[in-house]
């Protein structure tokens, strides 16, 4: 049976996925976008985006990524609500197998799968996920109205859920193992300001010991604070927020990872992986930048890289 070989397949739809969509569908590729699990990406995670250039009303990442999803539509990108479990790329025609078992065949293959949420790797942390323990707030939150929560880590992430948190909780215990926060300084005045007002408290240089609960639900968070010792926090609810690590396992004996799992790109063109006709862009190939606009940009830089390699 004849199988049609596609121009390209996009792997994921968060901003660096649709983006390709968009500019390889309008150079009439005919793009066909795996979305994977999560539909939209990381982004769809979080109550608020202040920093996507135009988008001055500060749209939820959800209404964000979809408005990105129509526009990938409407171009006639074919997307299919699947999950890649593996690929072969080391020949001139690719092959990419879906959880359903089927194999799309192509000439290029764009990797736009992102970044995962890291959790800490306590035990009592994996007793507890889905059960007090989560990785996003915008998800789980509701749960724990007028509750104690805490949110563990020091980037923008963990203040973008301890903000949105401190709105609908009791009260937010932000949890960092030093006193240095790498969050960007417009959410350190937020938090700031809630800590000001009762609604957050900072607990610093505090490293999780354990996550206690009754079997069923968490109870309190025990924490190891430098030169002060254990302190036990009553709450009911723990939101990691320590950062995401490269979904790029998949990948891993066919084209070349760094030691930290990204892959390596910028090989002859910005977005050119080890392989011939294979391209990487967003979170999964960047671990300086990683952001939104960054990821929407090489997303873009991959579409022309795969149209200049078809050509
Ligand atoms: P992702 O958004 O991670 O999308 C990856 C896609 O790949 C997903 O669709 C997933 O389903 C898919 N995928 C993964 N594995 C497979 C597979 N095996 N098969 C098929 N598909 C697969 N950045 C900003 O600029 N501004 C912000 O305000 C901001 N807020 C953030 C808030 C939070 C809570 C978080 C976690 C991140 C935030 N970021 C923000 C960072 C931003 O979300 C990321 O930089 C961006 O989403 C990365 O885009 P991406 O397309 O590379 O990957
Ligand atoms: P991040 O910037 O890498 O921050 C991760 C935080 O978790 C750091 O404070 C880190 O501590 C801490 N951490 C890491 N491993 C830990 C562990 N094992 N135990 C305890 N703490 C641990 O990650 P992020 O906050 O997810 O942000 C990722 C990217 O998305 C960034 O580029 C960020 O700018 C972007 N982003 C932007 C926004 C926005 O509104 N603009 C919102 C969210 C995310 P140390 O500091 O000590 O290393």
């Amino acid at each position: 049976m004849s199988q049609d070989i596609h121009n390209v397949v996009i792997i994921g739809s968060g901003p660096a996925g649709y983006t390709a969509a968009v500019y390889t569908a309008r150079a009439n590729l005919n793009p066909v976008l795996i979305t994977g699990p999560e539909i939209g990406g990381q982004l769809t995670t979080t109550p608020e985006i202040g920093n996507w250039p135009g988008a001055f009303d500060n749209p939820s990442g959800f209404d964000l990524m979809e408005n990105l999803k129509k526009h990938a539509e409407a171009l006639n990108t074919k997307l299919i609500h699947d999950k890649v479990v593996a690929v072969s790329l080391n020949q001139d025609i690719k092959e990419v197998t879906l959880a359903n078992g089927d194999v799309l065949k192509t000439k290029t293959v764009i990797i736009a799968t992102g970044a995962q949420a890291k959790y800490l790797g306590l035990e009592s942390e994996n007793a507890y996920k889905g059960r007090g323990v989560s990785s996003c707030a915008t998800c789980d939150g509701f749960f724990f109205r007028k509750k104690d929560v805490a949110v563990i880590g020091g980037g923008s992430a963990a203040f973008v859920e301890a903000i949105f948190l401190a709105s609908i909780c009791n009260k937010v215990y932000l949890v960092h193992r030093r006193e240095g926060f790498r969050a960007e300084q417009v959410l350190i005045d937020k938090i700031n300001a809630l800590v000001e007002e009762g609604k957050v408290e900072l607990v610093l240089n505090a490293q999780v010991d354990e996550i206690k609960g009754d079997g069923n639900v968490v109870k309190s968070l025990s924490v190891n604070i430098k030169d002060s010792g254990i302190r036990e926090i009553e709450l009911q609810g723990v939101f990691v927020a320590i950062g995401h690590a490269p979904a790029t396992s998949l990948f891993k004996d066919q084209i070349k990872l760094d030691s930290d799992g990204y892959i390596e790109v910028n090989n002859k063109r910005a977005t050119q992986t080890s392989q011939e006709g294979v391209f990487a862009a967003g979170d999964c190939a960047d671990k300086v930048y990683r952001q939104a606009i960054t990821s929407a940009g090489s997303g873009c830089q991959a579409a022309l890289d795969v149209e200049h390699y078809l050509m």
